[in-house]
């Protein structure tokens, strides 16, 4: 497979030891322009919803062993959640 410049995006949690690769493209698509050092601040780690221990790396799999079994991510459909937002107010 051939995307981008062959970059992928590496967030991982140090909390749950858990992390999933996407390709920038994809980011992009769902973040807008954005600097991709500044995701970490922008979203949480999917088991525990903390951001404070998401680390990011963007690197390019070169090596056979790199890309042998790498799973990317790949960003099939978002979906718009409709989450009504409330404020008081009074009658007069
Ligand atoms: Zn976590």
């Amino acid at each position: 497979m051939a995307h981008d410049n062959g970059q992928v995006v590496t967030i991982g949690c140090n909390l749950c030891r858990t992390s999933h690769h996407y390709l920038p493209a994809d980011l992009r698509t769902l973040l807008g322009d954005i600097d991709i050092d500044t995701i970490p601040r922008r979203s949480t780690c999917e088991a525990c919803g903390r951001r404070d221990y998401l680390r990011i790396r963007v690197w390019s799999p070169v090596l056979p062993e790199e890309r042998a079994g790498l799973v990317v991510r790949r960003l099939q459909w978002v979906v718009t959640i409709r989450r009504p937002i409330w404020r008081e107010e009074g009658w007069e």
